[in-house]
């Protein structure tokens, strides 16, 4: 029997009348012969209340009753969801990830997924059962304890259920009808874009398009399943949303694909640094064990021995960054003269495999943030993304001006 993973996300179970909607939609794929693994989150605004009551209730919460708690949410709507489908004649029953089981490591609430061994599902399966209702985000540690995925987990147990059971693909649906060049809410002329390579959808995961947790996007390209993005607010052909698949299956794209921004960034830079072997490592070190999330690095050109330090951080950040680097220097490991921190910057980045090999994208970006007189800080760059931080109050007209000069309102 071919088979179909289905994922609800929190606004498509968000009450009784939207999982009654999610149900008709997978009740019309077990009618057109799929058995159906269907993924759901919790409620929308769930997860958030439960984690509040954890830190409520205990500020150094322990770990493993904190997943106990948040992973609750979709037991809900995993067990309204199936009821809802028998109600239709449909035979389903749900899951909890400990009973399939969905096997993980022991890092309590950013646990990997190890394993899905396949013989509950496919038993029941082949007894009858059409529909697996899986609660997503949660699985079952080595030592028996509930685990969660992080926070958007349930994207990963959705691409991991399609790779283990080789389904012929992945539909997340969700309360945007696909992936866009860039935010709608930012630029009007954003448009939908039918397919995208994993390797840009990775890049515009990370960089802050919530469409898709990363790390789901980063199983999907290993197992190379097929992942589509859709609303279930609508009613679908085959062609809706947006296909998420190799780069082999693109005919034609735009050099560039879309425009991605991060709005809450921070620029740290650290001046007068000794330029000797092992200054890098001895800077960020002590960030990494802080829990520093450090994305671009740029060093100086050094003069007289000495060089200033520049990265960026989310700027939430920054408290951090600073206690790790003045501990750095109380303890003679690193020294400066003085640490700066600009706190009013945003990433802005443009993403396309085209770039590989197409030249000049860098240059037609800096001349167009240069004719709406946008001052660059700092640039890197990798083989299919360029990223650029400025002011944040130029954030909203740099993705218009980008998007506007890779004419990204037309189709390649
Ligand atoms: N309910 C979890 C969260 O809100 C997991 C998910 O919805 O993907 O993070
Ligand atoms: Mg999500």
């Amino acid at each position: 029997m071919p088979l179909l993973v289905m994922k609800f996300g929190g606004t498509s179970v968000a009450d009784l009348d939207r999982i009654a909607n999610a149900a008709e939609k997978v009740k019309r794929e077990v009618d057109r012969g799929y058995d159906v693994i269907v993924i759901v989150s919790a409620m929308s605004g769930k997860t958030n209340e439960l984690v509040g009551w954890v830190e409520q209730t205990s500020p150094l919460f322990d770990a493993r009753e904190y997943d106990a708690v948040v992973s609750s949410g979709e037991n809900v709507t995993a067990g309204l969801m199936a009821l809802r489908l028998q109600e239709m004649d449909v035979p389903a029953r749900s899951w909890q990830g400990w009973q399939v089981p969905l096997q993980t490591t022991s890092a309590h609430s950013s646990a990997r997924i190890e394993d899905i061994p396949r013989a509950n599902l496919d038993r029941k399966f082949a007894e009858g059962m059409k529909v697996a209702v899986v609660a997503g985000f949660q699985g079952v540690s080595p030592e028996g304890r509930i685990t969660t995925l992080g926070r958007g987990g349930s994207d990963t147990t959705a691409v991991a259920f399609a790779a283990a059971f080789e389904a012929e693909r992945c539909d997340i649906y969700t309360d945007v009808d696909g992936v866009y060049t860039t935010d709608p809410r930012i630029e009007d002329k954003a448009r939908k874009l039918e397919k995208i390579a994993f390797e840009e959808m990775l890049e515009l995961a990370s960089l802050g398009a919530k469409v898709l947790q990363t790390r789901s996007v980063e199983l999907a390209m290993r197992y190379k399943v097929r992942l589509r993005v859709l609303s279930s607010f609508e009613d679908n052909d085959d062609n809706a949303g947006t296909l998420v698949c190799a780069e082999e299956d693109i005919v034609e794209s735009n050099v560039v694909a879309g425009v991605a921004y991060s709005r809450d960034e921070a620029k740290m830079t650290l001046i007068s640094v000794a330029d000797r072997p092992g200054i890098a490592a001895a800077i960020f070190g002590p960030l990494s064990e802080a829990g520093v999330n450090v994305d671009m690095i740029v060093q100086n050109i050094s003069e007289e021995g000495r060089t200033d330090m520049t990265f960026s951080c989310p700027v939430d950040q920054v408290a951090r960054a600073e206690r790790a680097m003045n501990g750095a220097r109380d303890k003679g490991e690193i020294q400066f003269s003085e640490l700066v921190a600009d706190t009013d910057v945003a990433k802005v980045s443009v993403v396309g495999i085209g770039m590989r090999s197409h030249a000049g994208v860098a240059a037609r970006m800096f001349a167009a943030l240069s004719q709406e007189g946008i001052n660059i800080k700092v640039i890197t760059t990798s083989e299919i993304k360029i990223s650029v931080l400025i002011d944040r109050k130029y954030m909203e007209l740099a993705v218009q001006a980008l998007h506007d000069t890779f004419e990204l309102d037309k189709a390649a």
